[in-house]
């Protein structure tokens, strides 16, 4: 009898649960729920959110406070907060200079027209140095490949193209490009500072914004993970319309460069004929400044010591410089969105009265973009004991029109992308591979923190078919408010739709955090090597 009214009871949850699923909850009500908190995290009295402001500690006791509602227990080192300590640089133009010297000649280089100086805690002031033309810069010693191979460069400035050949599979070139390691194997050759130069066909904003962000302070972290690699004593970043000044007199010209890249052929690399003279006048601080993380505790005995990790970045880039007389970078999208989500998702579970066999945790993170500083930190000092199986990253995953497709990242490095898949299929929303492969999403976020010390992870975007309008808005959204001041709650965005997206997470951070097997890296996986390395 037992058994029998077991099987009738199933029989009318599982027809309840397809009611339920039949019936759409009322995506409209979630989404303007999901926007209030967007709306809070980007006013204009949260100041963008800069990392050590006053506006990001407001947005912080937010997101402790919204984290303490859902139900979520303190995980940070006091209470939420995980603080850490940051040395600050700024450049400033009024004691800085650079020029190029060819035969004796002085060519002053305009800073902001022609080219940008970059800060860090251990740059030179001076720098004067000879300059040689490396192509992409890259170091691959698992492809044999070395763009300084037979080169002099110790001592010497290197000038290289951004992006790396075309025959380069994804994932390697993606690592290889982040500037962590290509400051590695430079710092290793001998080489003294950098002159970057980006591809034009790859840019995502345009020079005048790259321009603007020089004012922006540079961050570090006071105590990096170990392995962290070091910073070069000069960086410049090189607008390329005005680049060709560079290889004047080389028997090169950049046009030539470019026609190579794009023509996806070897670069051809040599001495440039000109010294590069930087003068770099800077200002040193320091701030605090704290990631807040929440806690779902598991309810297995056994897999409540494993953490499923759901993360977005709660700072943005402050006040700068005005764009049509706005200087606040409220970063709504940019991440206040994924923080956003966190709430929801959080608020969600505990409305279902779910509990999951592993723990959830739920983290917003400082210093995203400083560099990852704040996740870096955390993936350096977790303030969980047991393994972090998987990180779910949200950073600007663009919900500015119906969900229908969602384009994943790291879809197929590891077991999540069978996850999201099948949340994916269950929801009626079509998975999408990244589409621009070339940007290096799946390691400009947060979620490369973790994937360097081995825990499979993903990102996402908004997916779109090419051609469609959908690809019109996204674009646009890059060329007119990524990184921009207009990046606030005056966009329009498709509320019912972040609410879906909302409700996808969801089941995928319960998908993961239930799974019989944690998740793992698929054996032909670039960053599977990561997991090898950190559990030797
Ligand atoms: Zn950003």
């Amino acid at each position: 009898m037992k058994l029998l009214a077991w099987n009738i009871l199933g029989l009318v949850l599982i027809f309840l649960g397809g009611m339920a699923f039949a019936q759409d909850p009322d995506w409209s009500a979630l989404g303007k729920a999901w926007w209030s908190h967007v709306e809070y995290l980007a006013d204009d009295s949260l100041e963008g959110r800069d990392t050590g402001s006053a506006g990001f500690e407001k947005a912080a006791a937010y997101m402790a406070d919204q984290f303490r509602m859902a139900g979520l227990q303190p995980a940070g080192v006091d209470g939420y907060r995980q603080p850490m300590d940051f040395d600050v640089v700024r450049f400033d133009e009024s004691r800085s200079a650079l020029a190029l010297i060819r035969d004796g000649r002085v060519q002053p280089v305009r800073i902001g027209d022609d080219a940008i100086l970059g800060v860090n805690p251990r740059a030179a002031e001076r720098v004067e140095a000879d300059a040689v033309f490396v192509g992409y810069g890259l170091t691959v010693p698992e492809l044999d490949y070395d763009d300084l191979a037979g080169l002099a460069v110790r001592g010497k400035i290197v000038v290289f193209i951004t992006g790396g050949p075309a025959n380069m599979s994804g994932p390697i070139k993606a690592h290889y490009e982040s500037s962590e390691e290509r400051r590695k194997a430079l710092v290793k050759a001998g080489v003294i500072g950098t002159i970057s130069i980006g591809n034009p066909k790859a840019a995502e904003v345009p020079w005048s914004r790259i321009a603007a962000s020089r004012f922006q302070p540079r961050m570090d972290l006071r105590e990096p993970g170990p392995g962290a690699a070091p910073p070069l004593g000069m960086s410049v970043a090189f607008n390329p319309e005005h680049a060709e000044m560079l290889f004047a007199g080389s028997g090169h010209t950049f046009a030539e460069v470019l026609a190579a890249v794009n023509g996806e052929q070897p670069l051809p690399h040599f001495p440039l004929a000109v010294k590069v003279r930087a003068q770099l006048g800077m200002t040193r601080s320091q701030v605090r400044s704290e990631n807040i993380a929440g806690l779902l505790p598991g309810s297995d005995p056994t897999l409540t010591d494993q953490y499923v990790v759901v993360s977005a970045h709660l700072d943005h880039l402050g006040v700068g410089a005005p764009v049509n007389g706005d200087r606040i970078y409220n970063g709504a999208m940019d991440d206040a969105s994924g923080d956003a989500s966190l709430i929801e998702i959080a608020r969600a579970i505990r409305n279902s009265g779910t509990r999951p066999k592993r723990s959830i945790l739920f983290l917003s993170v400082t210093g995203e973009e400083k560099g990852e500083l704040g996740s870096e930190y955390f993936a350096a000092h977790p303030t969980v004991r047991g393994p972090i199986v998987a990180d779910i990253n949200m950073d600007m995953y663009l919900p500015l029109f119906p969900l229908k497709y969602l384009e994943v990242q790291g879809l197929g490095e590891s077991t999540l992308g069978d996850d999201i898949r099948a949340v994916c299929a269950e929801s009626g929303v079509q998975v999408q591979a990244d589409k621009e492969p070339e940007h290096n999403r799946f390691i400009r976020s947060d979620q490369y923190s973790f994937i360097k010390k081995g825990v499979p992870s993903l990102a996402f975007k908004f997916g779109y078919i090419p051609g469609t309008p959908e690809e019109k808005i996204f674009k646009a959204w890059y060329a007119e408010r990524y990184h921009a001041p207009s990046d606030d709650v005056n966009q329009p965005v498709d509320l019912a739709a972040a609410a879906q997206f909302n409700d996808i997470l969801r089941k995928l951070a319960l998908r993961v955090a239930d799974a019989g097997q944690r998740p793992a890296w698929k054996p032909d996986s670039f960053f599977r090597r990561f997991a090898q390395q950190s559990s030797q």
